[in-house]
C-alpha cells in the first residue's frame, strides 16, 4: 500500500481539476477498484478526471512536486493488476475522449487517450478506412491502455502489435510536463525513440493522453473458416501452409483445444458446435484480401488440399456474417468459458511459433505429472507464437488448494518457457501479476538498463510505482 496522500495535495488536484472533474464519492469509484475477473481490488484518496492534457499535466506536476504517486486508468481490462491502485491517486481518462483529426492521405487517426477501441474501429469505417487491431474486449479498452500495454489481439500476423500501429504519441512525462510527440510520419530515424520507450510502459514513464494511429485500406474480401484436426504439431504445419499459400491473405490463426471448446459450449449460452463430429483440436482462420473473392478463393484452395493431404479432419466455412460472428464467438470465450469452473492458474506466454506444440506437450505432460486430475486448457494466437496455457483446477477439486499452488505450478510453466527462450508475458504485460517475477527471467544488464531509465524519467517513482522494475 502506497502512503496516504497529504490532505493539502488533495485540495490543489480538485482546484485544477474543478466541478466535475474529480471524485471521491464510493459508489462512483468502485468499478474502477475492481477489475474483470475479482482478482485484485484497490483503495484510492481521489479520482482524478482530467479533461484535456493541461489537466492532465497539472495533476501530474502537483504529485511529482510532492512525491504523490498516481496510477493511471484507461477502460480497465487490463489482465495483470497494473490499473488498480493501492492508495495511489487514481487518473482515469474517462474524459478525454476527442477524435481530434482522421486524416486519408495520411492514412492516420489522431485522438485522445480515453478513446475506446470500438470507437477508434467506427471512426475508420466512417472514413472507408480501418484500424486493424482488435480483441475481445474492445467496448472498454482505451486507446491510452491499449498503447501502454502493447495490445496485440487477433490481426498481429499481419499487422503486428500496437508497437507498429501508433504513429505518434503525446504524453504528460512524470515531471508534469508535456511531450507532445504526436507526427504521423512513417519513417522517422532521428535516434532514440521516446514513443517505444512509453509503449508497453504500462504507466510507468508517464500519462498517454492522445496518439496518432496508422489506418489501412478496407479490404474487399474475407473469409472465416473454422477447422478441426488431431494436433498443435498438425496446426503448425497447417498455419506453414495458410502462410505460403493464401498470398498474404492470412490474417489471424487461432488455436483451441476440445476441453476449452466444451467448457465454451457447457457454460457460455448460445453456442453451438462448430462442425458435426468433435477434433482434439481446433483452429479458427480468418483470410482477407483486397480483391473481391481472393480471401475466400484462398481459404477454399488451402483447406480443400489440407483436406486432401490428411492434415486437417474436418472444416467449415462461414457462409454469413453471422457464422463468422459465431464461429469467432468459440474463439473469444475461452476465457469467460472457464469462469464457472473455480480456480485456474493463468499464462499467456510465448515461444517461437516452431517450438509451440513442443512447449503445449512438455508443459502439459510437466503440469500433470504435478498436479494429478488438473484441466489444461490452451489457446491463442498460435499464429504469432503466443499460448494462453490456463490450468483449472480438478473437476470438483477444492478452489482454495488449487489457488494456493498457483505460484509453484506457474513456476514450472516459466521455467519451461524460459528454456524456449519465449516469453513469460506475451501480450498483457506484467502488471502487479508478474512484474517481481519477470526479474527472474531477465538478465542483470537488462534489468540495471531498464531501472536506469526509469529513474532518469521519474527519479520519485511516483508513476504506477508498483508496477515493472
Ligand atoms: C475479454 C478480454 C480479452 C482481452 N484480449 C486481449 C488480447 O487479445 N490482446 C491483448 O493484448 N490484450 C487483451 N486483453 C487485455 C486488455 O484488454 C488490454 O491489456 C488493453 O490494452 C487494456 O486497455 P485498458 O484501456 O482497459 O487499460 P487498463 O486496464 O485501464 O490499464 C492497463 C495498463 O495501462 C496503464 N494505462 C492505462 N491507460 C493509460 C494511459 N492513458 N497512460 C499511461 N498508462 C495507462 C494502466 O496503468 C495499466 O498499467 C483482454 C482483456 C479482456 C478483459
Amino acid at each position: 500500500m502506497t502512503a496516504a496522500v497529504p490532505a493539502d495535495v488533495i485540495s490543489r488536484l480538485k482546484a485544477v481539476l474543478g466541478e466535475g472533474g474529480w471524485s471521491d464519492d464510493p459508489e462512483r469509484l468502485a468499478p474502477k477498484l475492481v477489475e474483470w475477473r475479482d482478482r485484485w481490488s484497490g483503495t484510492t484518496p481521489l479520482l482524478a478526471l482530467p479533461r484535456s492534457a493541461d489537466q492532465a499535466a497539472a495533476v501530474v506536476g502537483i504529485c511529482a512536486a510532492s512525491g504523490v504517486a498516481i496510477t493511471p486508468q484507461g477502460g480497465n481490462t487490463g489482465l495483470v493488476g497494473g490499473q488498480i491502485p493501492q492508495g495511489e491517486i487514481l487518473l482515469s481518462l474517462e474524459k478525454m475522449r476527442a477524435l481530434r483529426d482522421l486524416d486519408p492521405f495520411d492514412d492516420v487517426i489522431v485522438v485522445e487517450a480515453g478513446v475506446t477501441l470500438a470507437a477508434v474501429h467506427e471512426a475508420a469505417l466512417a472514413a472507408d478506412r480501418m484500424f486493424p487491431l482488435s480483441l475481445a474486449s474492445e467496448g472498454s479498452a482505451t486507446v491510452g491502455g491499449l498503447i501502454s500495454t502493447n495490445a496485440g489481439g487477433t490481426a498481429v500476423l499481419r499487422y503486428g502489435t500496437m508497437r507498429g500501429l501508433v504513429l505518434g504519441i503525446e504524453a504528460v512525462l512524470p515531471n508534469g510536463e508535456i511531450w507532445n510527440g504526436l507526427k504521423r510520419l512513417r519513417k522517422d530515424n532521428t535516434g532514440y525513440d521516446l514513443k517505444q520507450l512509453l509503449i508497453g510502459a504500462e504507466g510507468t514513464l508517464g500519462v498517454v493522453t492522445a496518439a496518432s494511429l496508422k489506418l489501412y485500406p478496407v479490404l474487399a474480401s474475407r473469409a472465416v473458416a473454422f477447422v478441426g484436426l488431431q494436433s498443435p504439431q498438425d496446426a503448425i504445419r497447417l498455419l506453414a501452409r495458410a502462410k505460403a499459400e493464401t498470398g498474404g491473405a492470412l490474417e489471424a490463426f487461432e488455436l483451441m483445444g476440445r476441453r476449452g471448446i466444451g467448457l465454451v459450449l457447457k457454460n457460455i449460452e448460445g453456442q453451438r458446435e462448430p462442425l458435426a463430429g468433435e477434433h482434439p483440436w481446433y483452429v479458427l482462420i480468418e483470410t482477407a484480401s483486397g480483391e473481391p473473392g481472393a480471401a475466400e478463393a484462398a481459404m477454399e484452395r488451402l483447406l480443400a488440399r489440407a483436406l486432401e493431404d490428411e492434415l486437417i479432419q474436418d472444416a467449415a466455412i462461414a457462409q454469413t456474417d453471422a457464422q463468422a460472428k459465431a464461429f469467432w464467438a468459440l474463439r473469444e470465450n475461452q476465457s469467460s468459458g472457464q469462469k464457472r469452473e473455480g480456480a485456474a492458474w493463468k499464462h499467456d506466454v510465448s515461444v517461437p511459433v516452431s517450438r509451440m506444440a513442443d512447449f503445449i506437450d512438455e508443459a502439459t505432460r510437466a503440469i500433470e505429472a504435478w498436479a494429478p486430475g488438473v484441466r489444461v486448457v490452451a489457446f491463442g494466437h498460435v499464429g504469432d507464437g503466443n499460448v494462453h496455457y490456463d490450468v483449472l483446477a480438478p473437476v470438483g477439486g477444492d478452489p482454495a488448494v488449487h489457488a494456493a499452488r498457483r505460484d509453484e505450478g506457474s513456476r514450472i510453466v516459466h521455467d519451461i518457457i524460459a528454456r524456449m527462450d519465449g516469453s513469460i508475458s506475451a501480450e498483457h504485460g506484467l502488471g502487479t501479476m508478474k512484474s517481481a517475477e519477470a526479474l527472474l527471467y531477465k538478465s542483470p544488464v537488462e534489468i540495471d538498463a531498464l531501472r536506469a531509465i526509469r529513474a532518469a524519467l521519474d527519479p520519485k517513482r511516483i508513476m504506477n510505482p508498483r508496477v515493472l522494475f
